[in-house]
């Protein structure tokens, strides 16, 4: 073995080492952060279970349910059941401004 080929071999190996560190790490990164929003989607999931989800500015129970007007560009049907999806195109829906004060509450996430 040469001087020149023992030289490159430690090279090598450090290179390995260092790749191998750097994709741990991002896996480690994407690991967490895929359980975190999955985390954030059931919680979000289990609040939209309920019939009403509450106004963040006067505590309003803001209704999910009823009759709905769809604003996505070529659609604008009008349509009855959950608020988030709409019956006609399939969109989602992302807020609804509130009853009673007319801040926007959120009710979908966005991707
Ligand atoms: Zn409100
Ligand atoms: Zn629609």
């Amino acid at each position: 073995m040469t001087m020149a080929s023992k030289k490159s071999g430690i090279w090598w190996a450090v290179k390995m080492v260092l790749l191998l560190t750097f994709f741990a790490v991002y896996g480690v990164v994407c690991l967490v952060g895929s359980t975190i929003r999955l985390a954030r989607r059931i919680c979000w999931g289990i609040r939209l279970l309920r019939h009403t989800i509450r106004c963040p500015y006067c505590h309003f129970e803001v209704p999910l349910v009823g009759r709905y007007l769809c604003s996505t560009p070529g659609c604008g049907a009008e349509y009855q059941g959950f608020i988030q999806k709409c019956n006609i195109c399939g969109s989602g829906c992302l807020w609804t401004p509130c009853p009673r004060c007319s801040a926007a509450v959120q009710v979908g996430m966005r991707t």
